[in-house]
């Protein structure tokens, strides 16, 4: 009977599925115990390193994925988009009404010429447009807080609110 081949050999054959040290190992009964523990440790190591995942998993991820909230998600882009929007309004018309200054400054100079009846007049039209689109800018702004603070709300997740308390 061969002497008992090194360690690193017989495992070297046990991957290669041949060899003299296997030849050994199935007439020594040292060899032959030494193989069947590394055969329960390899088989050990493998379930660490990859566990099989349980039974019950596929069931329990698809009841998650039915419990999800997704209506939220939609929640916040509806809020998002009222935000948006609302905003966008609101640049808009003070955009659009600083033009409408602009303009009446123009107006003034053409029909004045003079440099200081111009700063006059210019003061006087914007103060005047002021203080009539004043109002319409207050009011724009509210809308703007209003329908800003409606988009919070649902975000939030309360029921919405009714139109009229809008
Ligand atoms: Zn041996």
């Amino acid at each position: 009977m061969s002497p008992c081949p090194d360690l690193e050999v017989l495992f070297a054959e046990l991957e290669a599925g041949e060899g003299p040290g296997l030849d050994h190992a199935a007439e020594c009964d040292a060899c032959a115990a030494l193989m069947e523990d590394h055969r329960l440790l390899e088989q050990d190591l493998f379930r660490l390193a990859d566990p099989l995942p349980p039974a019950s998993l596929v069931v329990n991820v698809m009841a998650r994925v039915a419990q999800s909230p997704v209506p939220q998600r939609r929640e916040v882009w509806t809020g998002l988009a009222i935000l948006l929007t609302s905003l966008g309004a609101g640049l808009g018309f003070l955009f659009t009404s600083d033009q409408a200054l602009g303009r009446m400054g123009t107006g003034f100079a053409s029909t004045v010429g003079n440099s200081r009846a111009f700063l006059e007049g210019l003061f006087s039209g914007a103060h005047a447009l002021w203080s009539t689109a004043g109002v319409a800018v207050a009011c724009f702004i509210a809308v703007v807080v209003l329908s800003s603070l409606f988009g919070l709300k649902r975000l939030v997740g309360s029921p919405p609110p009714s139109l009229s308390e809008a």
